[in-house]
């Protein structure tokens, strides 16, 4: 593992938003997602609540998410999924957090989220913790053609979106370690480790292999990691 991180303007930091911008003691944020995705899959499926999860774990294992379980079992229409699991009254978000704003706007270079949620959750979320001012532009399962992390094509499209904005050159390989992708999770974070990213693990729980490049327990230990050019 490395010992620090140069925090320069040629870096594109990509943000997960579950579990990452917001950390494990917030899980009650993602419970109350989940709790509306058990809801619609009951609907959907037309089971109990408790097979409803029963299902989710299995979609999730076979299908990397429970929504592309749905879609590829249920024809479930993605926008009609998100629709009813982000209705606001159900939902917790996370709290105001002035220290993550300002080790966000500390961050040279580009700042975007990469999600397996529809943009409209992650940007609630970070409004409500008054990140959003920090944040460029919310790369989302929309944009991904509702096949999200990890499959390859997520990470494809993200890295055309970025050259096509001018901010990778797609032929240059070198350039290819400044996207840098902070992650709870190891299964997301390991095609961006085989495509020549740097490889950030957020997650106070597990243990890291050898291949990930930073591992951190919450997001704002990030700030221990960060070579600024005047160290
Ligand atoms: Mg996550």
């Amino acid at each position: 593992m490395n010992v620090g991180i140069r925090n320069d303007s040629s870096k594109i930091w990509l943000f997960d938003y579950d579990l990452t911008l917001y950390g494990e003691e917030e899980r009650f944020v993602l419970n109350s997602l989940d709790h509306r995705i058990s809801l619609f899959v009951q609907k959907v499926v037309g089971c109990d609540f408790e097979t409803a999860h029963k299902v989710r774990t299995d979609y999730l294992e076979r299908f990397g998410t429970t929504l592309s379980g749905l879609m590829a079992l249920h024809h479930t229409n993605p926008e009609d999924f998100f629709d009813f699991i982000h209705e606001p009254e159900y939902l917790i978000y996370p709290k105001e957090s002035s220290e993550k704003l300002s080790l966000l706007q500390s961050l040279e270079g580009h700042r975007i989220v990469f999600t397996n949620g529809r943009g409209d959750w992650s940007r609630a979320g970070m409004a409500h913790m008054k990140i959003d001012s920090a944040i460029e532009d919310v790369f989302d399962l929309k944009l991904m053609n509702w096949e999200g992390k990890p499959h390859a094509s997520a990470y494809e499209k993200i890295e055309r979106w970025l050259a096509a904005q001018g901010l990778l050159d797609k032929e240059n390989l070198v350039e290819k370690s400044q996207i840098v992708l902070l992650e709870d999770s190891l299964r997301n974070l390991e095609p961006a480790h085989e495509r020549g990213w740097t490889t950030i693990l957020v997650n106070p729980n597990i243990q890291s292999p050898s291949w990930v490049d930073f591992h951190i327990p919450h997001l704002l230990n990030l700030r221990e990691k960060l070579i600024t050019s005047s160290d």
